[in-house]
């Protein structure tokens, strides 16, 4: 049996499935392939799971403070099953919205394992082995990433975790060691610290985050999670893991030689890979950049009418970048001639404190000749964070000297995942200093402490005195 649609996506996580909306907004008749859950990784084993348990573990922290805010907390402990469910029912909400959109779209969502047969043509394979072929004028390559696998011996041990597994706390570990300190793994890291576990983490390069995380604020957050009791290891080169007693021990060469951790799960976070294997790319000639699909500026492969888009192409695995990527492919495969364009690309990591950036780091800037005027204003100083009790971090401002060009914005601290989207705007537009200091900002507010960051252009902060 075969069917013939205009557009014929292979995945539905947040590339593919924003594609199929907007297509189908756009008058095309779509199928929609997807051998797991709507929404891939990002709303089922990714961003939406781990938002609802930092989310948990925030509230678990200040309940144990609320004495500090004259309410009475006696006793805030978590309770396993119950964080569970609410992380569960967080994710299968939005699947269901997702689903609902769809239907409402007519997008005929296929379900089953789709392989690439002819440029034109994808093979869908289902649960019980029946398949079906889907035809269309253009297909859309959306199968995301998988968890990277280093050559680390010891890797196939049991307590040894990914960030899947991770997601399922039935208990906490005493000790947890994470391998690898950028995203995910310090994101994990924060949350197993709130619910108990004393924690590791073993990163290979010089600082955490290295993956274009503003180096001040990086060796910031070491510091401040070392403060509290986490054990960071930079610089680490893991050799191995192997059983000890009923744990686990990981031996890793630092500088001053070797060393080795002990604890009862030790999670492997050190990257995801583009989800490029068994799906026919190979044999019918799809140019590859590595393990990633190679595409031009406006999304196409090098075959006819076929199109590449998020974690698969390669560049920043975000979920809101496969999304622009989906909104971008679903225009050009509907007539369109859009290219991507990733300058306001935020990053966003949930840790405790946040972090979150958009454009140039202050080391980019000057490796690019730019002649650059740095401000900072600390959320010390910002009335809202001082109510809130949440005082640590800062915000940074990139700007070019002469003409006040916001370059680059870099935050750390309570809330700065959602403050970042004005400096996302300010990259995107051009924006001076100046826009953001005329800009009026609402007090008692977080991003006042923008405002105050861009009036340092000029020497004008209001409420903190530098020198
Ligand atoms: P990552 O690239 O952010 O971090 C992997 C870290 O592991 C790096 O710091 C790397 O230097 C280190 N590393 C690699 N090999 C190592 C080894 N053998 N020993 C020790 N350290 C090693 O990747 P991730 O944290 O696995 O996340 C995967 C992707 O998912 C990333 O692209 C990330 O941006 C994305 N993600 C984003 C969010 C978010 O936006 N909040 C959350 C989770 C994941």
């Amino acid at each position: 049996m075969s069917d013939f649609y205009d557009l014929a996506i292979l995945g539905a996580g947040p590339g593919g499935y924003v594609a199929a909306l907007r297509a189908a907004q756009l008058g095309d008749r779509v199928a929609l392939i997807e051998k797991g859950r709507v929404g891939g990784t990002c709303l089922n084993v990714g961003c939406i799971p781990t938002k609802a348990l930092t989310t948990s573990a925030e509230l678990l922290l200040k309940a144990r403070r609320a004495s500090e805010f004259g309410v009475s907390i006696p006793s805030a402990l978590p309770d396993l099953p119950s964080l569970m469910a609410y992380k569960q029912a967080a994710v299968d909400r939005l699947v269901g919205g997702v689903e609902q959109l769809l239907k409402k779209r007519k997008v005929a969502l296929v379900r089953g394992e789709g392989r690439l047969v002819r440029p034109d043509t994808l093979r869908v394979t289902d649960a019980v082995g029946e398949a079906v072929e889907i035809s269309a004028r253009h297909v859309i390559l959306a199968p995301g990433s998988v968890t990277a696998r280093p050559p680390i011996p010891g890797l196939d041990l049991p307590g040894v975790i990914t960030s899947t597994e991770a997601l399922d706390i039935t208990d906490v570990p005493a000790h947890l060691i994470v391998i690898g300190g950028g995203v995910i793994g310090l994101e994990f890291a924060c949350i197993y610290e709130a619910l108990g576990s004393r924690v590791a983490v073993l990163e290979m390069m010089p600082t955490l985050l290295p993956g274009g995380t503003d180096e001040s604020l990086a060796r910031r957050l070491a510091a401040i999670l070392q403060r509290r009791g986490m054990a960071i290891h930079t610089g680490a080169t893991v050799q191995a893991i192997e059983l000890a007693g009923r744990g686990l021990r990981v031996i890793f060469d630092e500088a001053k030689g070797e060393v080795a951790v002990e604890g009862e799960r030790v999670l492997v976070a050190v990257g995801r890979w583009p989800n490029t294997s068994g799906l026919g790319l190979a044999e019918l000639g799809v140019k590859m950049n590595g393990r990633a699909i190679a595409v031009d500026e406006h999304l196409r492969t090098n075959l006819p009418n076929v199109w590449a888009i998020g974690d698969a192409v390669g560049g920043m695995m975000l979920a809101h970048k496969a999304m622009v990527d989906g909104r971008v492919v679903a225009e050009n495969v509907t007539g369109g001639r859009r290219a991507v364009d990733y300058r306001s690309l935020p990053s966003v990591i949930f840790t405790r404190p946040e972090v979150a950036s958009v454009g140039l780091t202050e080391a980019e800037a000057r490796a690019q000749g730019a002649d650059v005027k740095v401000m900072r204003f600390p959320f010390s100083a910002n009335p809202r964070a001082q109510i809130l009790g949440e005082t640590e971090g800062l915000v940074k401002l990139v700007c070019e000297a002469g003409s006040g060009r916001v370059l680059g914005v870099h935050l750390m601290g309570l809330h700065v995942t959602d403050l970042i989207a004005e400096g996302a705007l300010a990259v995107q537009v051009g924006a001076t200093a100046d826009d953001l200091a005329w800009t009026t900002h609402a007090h008692p507010t977080l991003p006042e402490s923008m405002l105050e960051a861009a009036l340092g252009f000029r020497g004008a902060m209001i409420h903190f005195h530098s020198r």
